[in-house]
Parts: structure tokens; C-alpha cells; sequence
């Protein structure tokens, strides 16, 4: 659905359980990561771009201190409290602790708020890997920053994003779900070093099409699986005796205490390998190499198999399915934190027809799951639309 429609279908849910119309809308992307996975709670580098599947906001001030949410894809069910008493996470409305949270550390970083009506609806797919969660705290604190003329930066605004996912809503994310949200480009993907916050915009040419594939295959306890992944990555780099994997070598890795073969050697092993790949395939897009580029996503995929042990077998065949029909002429792995959701694909934009027919012809013959595929196309940050 376009953003056009998106806003149109909150300004009419606003309109409908507030009865006034929304003075101010604003959106937040979703992301997709290139290359560089569970890299970001390590210090590390990671190249997302920011898509065209959004959170959108219709909103407006009230001024007696109430904020009221109004989710338009939940029914219009809605959530409310009052902004300057302590605000907690709700049991029974999850999907409005993400927002909660952001406005709860907009707060506590002295930011001075009044009331509002709040009108939420997106289409990045839910639970996907597509971060509609960073979309959907960096739409919430993008809405605030505009009613309230906040001076917050955007960098501020997904760290703020982030103190919620990892507060309100029990996922100790890393950054770079929230940056992209927050400061993605047009046509570009954005290497990021997460321990500066400082990025380099990489173009992206109309020549290369970005494919993502969805296998549709969720898996529950994630948030768990995520937090346990990252204990052993700083389990690993507390062995190495480093501030975090970002610091260590394999070199080093290798020569330490321990074991080859480990659960934390191999997380330690992809977190270290995928830091060199992913700075190195920026260089390599940048050069216009798209066979290099290609080698990097798929060994990437590899590691996040062998050495990671977070894709699914349906996940794994959609990757085999790209890489038989791109060959040395792109590149595929899987994105986001794993155990489902989605692949992602680089290739030249006249191969996407062939690349398309190739996963219509194969997945749901051999998973029984149909796939869902978009093409998108690199897209700034939240802002006001
Ligand atoms: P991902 O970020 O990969 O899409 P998560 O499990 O981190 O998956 O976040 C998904 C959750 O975020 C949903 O279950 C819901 O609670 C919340 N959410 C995301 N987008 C929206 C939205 N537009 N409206 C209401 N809740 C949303
Ligand atoms: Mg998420």
C-alpha cells in the first residue's frame, strides 16, 4: 500500500474515534539489512537501507496531559495515560509498550511533552525481520519531536527507540534497526559504524535491484533466542578480554582459551568474520563489483548458518533457490535476527523478473508456504509527510 493510502487510512481512523482531524502526520520506515547481522550489540558495522513499507501517525496536541494510542490495525483499540505521571508497561497491550517507552525516555531525557491523540497504523510486516518495531517507536518519537518542536536529534530519537525495545518491550535489540528508521537516504544504504553512530551513505544504482523474499515462517520465543545470542557474544569477548567482538580478531579468537568448535567460539567466529565482510562489501558496492558483493552476502548467509545457527531450512532453501538463479550475478542472504522471516537479494534489475519466477516456481512447491516478494528501493528516514 502506498505511504498515500497509509495516511489517508489514519487520518480517517483519527477523524473517526476523535471526532476533530489530525493536525500533523508523520512516518518512520522499515529496513532491510544488506549485510552485517547481530553485528550492532557488538560494536560492529552493518549496512541497512530503509524501505518502502512504513509506521504512519496521525496526531494531534491535547492539552489536558492525556496521551491517548489508537491502534488502526488493532481494531482501533486503544491505549491511554497521562503524560506526566509515571508510565509503565501495559500487560495486555504490547503493541503500545514500544510507544509508551518512547515517550517514557523522551521524559526521562528532559524533554518537556504535553498531551496528544495518537493514531497508529503501518504496513512493514509484522515479526518479519523487517524491524516494524523500530518503525514503530521511531514513528512515535518523531510524532512527539514534531507536535512539540522538540530538539532531539534523529541519532537521539533511535537511541530513545531503542531504551524502549529493550525496556518495554524485553528485546535487547541493537542499534541499527532504530538509526536506519531514523536517518535512512534516498537511494542509498547506510554502512554504520554502531559504536560511533557515525554512517556512510552507500548509492545504490537504479541498475541494482534490492529483492526481499518472506517465507512467512515465524517463530515464537525469539526475543528469548535474540537475548541468549547476545549473552554469548559477550560472553566471547569477555573471554578475549576486549570491551566487545568488534575489537577482537579471529586471529585472536583463535588463539585464546576458547574452545574451537564451541557454541561461543562459532558465535564469536560469525560476529568477527561478519564485521570484515560487511565493511569490505560496502567497498565493494561502492566499486560497482556486483559479483563481490554477491561472494560477501553469501558467505554472510553461510556464517549466520554454521556458525550463528539462526536460519530455518525454509529459509536456507530460499537462499539456495536465489543463488541457483543469480549466480555471480548478485548475491543473497538472510536479513534480520533470524529463525524466519525474510531473504534478502541484490542483482541486476533486469534479472528481477527471472529471479521472481524462479522462487514463484520452487518455495511453496517444497515448503507448502507461500512466499511473499517486494521490490524496494532505498527511502530516507522518518519525517514529516
Ligand atoms: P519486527 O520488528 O521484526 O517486525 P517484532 O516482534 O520486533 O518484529 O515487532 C512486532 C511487534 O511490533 C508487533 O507484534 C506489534 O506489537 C508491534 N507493531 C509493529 N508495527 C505495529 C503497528 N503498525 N501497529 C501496532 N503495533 C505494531
Ligand atoms: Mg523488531
Amino acid at each position: 500500500m502506498p505511504s498515500k493510502q497509509l495516511k489517508q487510512r489514519a487520518a480517517n481512523a483519527f477523524q473517526d474515534v476523535c471526532g476533530y482531524p489530525a493536525t500533523t502526520f508523520v512516518q518512520a520506515p522499515g529496513r532491510v539489512n544488506l549485510i552485517g547481522e547481530h553485528t550492532d550489540y557488538n560494536d560492529g558495522f552493518v549496512m541497512p537501507c530503509a524501505i518502502d513499507y512504513q509506521a504512519v501517525i496521525a496526531c494531534a496536541k491535547r492539552d489536558d496531559g492525556v496521551i491517548r494510542l489508537i491502534s488502526v490495525d488493532y481494531d482501533h483499540v486503544q491505549d491511554s495515560f497521562v503524560v506526566n505521571q509515571e508510565i509503565k508497561p501495559t500487560e495486555d497491550k504490547l503493541w503500545a509498550n514500544y510507544m509508551r517507552g518512547v515517550i517514557h525516555f523522551l521524559k526521562e531525557k528532559g524533554y518537556s511533552l504535553g498531551g496528544a491523540d495518537i493514531a497508529i497504523t503501518g504496513n512493514v510486516p509484522l515479526g518479519s525481520g523487517l524491524s516494524s518495531s523500530a518503525a514503530l517507536e521511531v514513528v512515535t518519537g518523531q510524532a512527539m519531536k514534531v507536535l512539540y518542536e522538540l530538539d532531539v536529534t534523529q541519532s537521539d530519537l533511535a537511541l530513545i527507540g531503542q531504551a524502549s525495545e529493550h525496556n518495554f518491550a524485553g528485546c535487547k535489540c541493537g542499534i541499527m534497526d532504530q538509526m536506519i528508521s531514523a536517518c535512512g537516504e534516498k537511494s542509498h544504504a547506510l554502512l554504520l559504524d554502531c559504536r560511533s553512530l557515525e554512517s556512510k551513505a552507500v548509492h545504490i544504482p537504479e541498475s541494482v535491484s534490492i529483492m526481499i523474499v518472506n517465507s512467512h515462517v515465524t517463530h515464537s520465543l525469539v526475543d528469548g533466542a535474540y537475548n541468549a545470542l547476545r549473552e554469548q557474544c559477550e560472553e566471547a569477548s569477555r573471554l578475549l578480554g576486549k570491551v566487545a567482538l568488534r575489537d577482537a580478531t579471529l586471529a585472536e579468537l583463535d588463539a585464546s582459551s576458547i574452545e574451537k568448535g564451541s557454541d561461543v567460539y562459532k558465535r564469536a567466529h560469525h560476529v568477527i568474520s561478519e564485521n570484515e565482510r560487511t565493511v569490505a562489501c560496502a567497498d565493494a558496492l561502492i566499486a560497482g563489483d556486483l559479483q563481490k558483493v554477491g561472494e560477501y552476502m553469501y558467505a554472510s548467509h553461510a556464517s549466520m548458518r554454521d556458525d550463528f545457527e539462526i536460519t530455518v531450512p525454509e529459509i536456507d532453501y530460499i537462499v539456495e533457490v536465489l543463488a541457483e538463479a543469480l549466480g555471480n550475478k548478485g548475491g543473497a542472504r538472510m536479513t534480520g535476527g533470524g529463525f524466519g522471516g525474510c531473504c534478502v537479494a541484490l542483482m541486476p534489475t533486469e534479472m528481477v523478473p527471472q529471479v521472481q519466477a524462479a522462487i514463484e516456481a520452487k518455495y511453496q512447491a517444497k515448503t507448502g508456504i507461500k512466499e511473499s516478494i517486494y521490490i524496494c528501493t532505498p527511502q530516507n528516514g522518518a519525517g514529516v509527510i
